[in-house]
């Protein structure tokens, strides 16, 4: 009988729907200058980096991490003025993106997403045998309110993924939009805030206003911790009870809730660093601007989406072969041309400008 079911093929036993997908893939390169996944090149702020290596030392790594974390849960709680109860953390935002699509999303079911945005949305919905209805960005990646409106009028999905700033273009959608949005849809909004403390605000005040709102946020970018895996999502608290079911029972190691604890005691730290780099960031996209043949669109994030004359895989090529390493999104079909790169250190920057301005002076 199994082997009747195999057809001689292993693979025929994974679901058509999970076949048809194409895998998240990043191809490693080696390269001296790394601006490629929005990390934070510059780290953790020295005292909470000294504040965690003090902390793990004492950790005790024979033990399970504590079930539902109830610790790290109260200090999110306390940092975002919202109940402990209505706060899931998880090994990455990504992990929890792809939890709420389990809980929610089933054939025949619709979920609602940007393009172009993030990977993940798409992937996680249709990994559920969800459709997925992209509402575009403006020409000029801006969010269209009224579209967006339209299309949860039209669709009624059971999920709508906002990212505010926006990857990978930059772009925010204004609290008003976003209040807009959620106001009319009739199932869940997920509020993607991986990049807030770069743009200065965020929606936090929303959940008290909207109870099909989902606050999703990530240890990745701004507190330079991509490595530990850390996300949390605010939420209604009757919800997190449902969603929790899906997870693994130990999401976060004992170590990254270590980290949590050690950020939020100094986030005036973190959120400080991101006001400089979003000053870097607005100096190095005027500077880059002036490149003949680049073109800068306004960024809130840590990151500046550009569009190069030369092309997107000459650009990312040359830019390569002089040691610095960038993301190369040319290949989606309103990003032609495009290369998106991370603000890294000084060092980095000028490494990245010097390159770019050979680049397209040789070419
Ligand atoms: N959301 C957005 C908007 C992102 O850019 C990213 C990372 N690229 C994620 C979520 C995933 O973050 P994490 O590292 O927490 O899984």
């Amino acid at each position: 009988m199994t082997t009747q079911l195999m057809q001689d093929d292993p693979t025929s036993l994974i679901l058509p729907r999970v076949r048809a997908l194409t895998a998240y893939q990043l191809d490693p390169h080696p390269a001296s200058v790394k601006l490629d996944q929005n990390e934070n090149t510059l780290g953790p702020p020295e005292p909470i980096r000294a504040e965690l290596e003090e902390r793990v030392r004492k950790v005790p790594l024979f033990r399970y991490p504590t079930p539902g974390q109830p610790e790290i849960r109260a200090a999110l709680a306390t940092a975002f003025d919202w109940p402990a109860d209505g706060i899931l953390v998880g090994n990455g935002s990504d992990e929890l993106l792809n939890m709420l699509a389990l809980a929610v999303l089933d054939p025949g079911r619709i979920a609602l997403s940007p393009t172009p945005s993030v990977f993940v949305y798409g992937q996680a919905a249709r990994i559920q045998g969800a459709d997925v209805i992209e509402v575009p960005l403006t020409e000029s990646f801006e969010y269209d309110v009224d579209a967006f409106v339209d299309a949860v009028s039209r669709h009624a999905p059971h999920l709508v993924f906002l990212c505010s700033p926006n990857n990978p273009t930059g772009t925010v959608l204004s609290m008003e939009g976003i209040r807009r949005i959620v106001a009319s849809a009739p199932g869940l909004v997920v509020l993607d805030e991986a990049y807030w403390e770069f743009s200065g605000e965020n929606g936090r005040a929303l959940l008290d206003e909207f109870e099909n709102l989902l606050i999703f946020r990530t240890f990745s970018k701004a507190l330079g911790m991509a490595g530990l895996r850390v996300g949390y999502v605010l939420l209604q608290p009757a919800l997190r009870r449902q969603i929790v079911k899906v997870q693994q029972p130990y999401p976060l190691n004992r170590i990254s809730q270590e980290a949590v604890l050690a950020a939020l005691s100094l986030y005036d730290l973190v959120l400080a660093r991101a006001a400089e780099i979003a000053t870097t960031r607005d100096a190095l996209g005027a500077r880059l601007e002036q490149l003949p043949g680049i073109d800068v669109i306004p960024s809130k994030t840590n990151f500046l989406l550009l569009r190069a004359s030369l092309g997107g895989d000459k650009t990312f090529d040359g830019l390569l072969a002089r040691g610095v390493l960038v993301r190369n999104v040319s290949a989606h079909p309103r990003l032609q041309n495009m290369l998106r790169i991370t603000i890294g250190t000084e060092e980095e920057n000028e490494r990245l400008y010097a390159a770019l301005k050979e680049t397209m002076e040789t070419s």
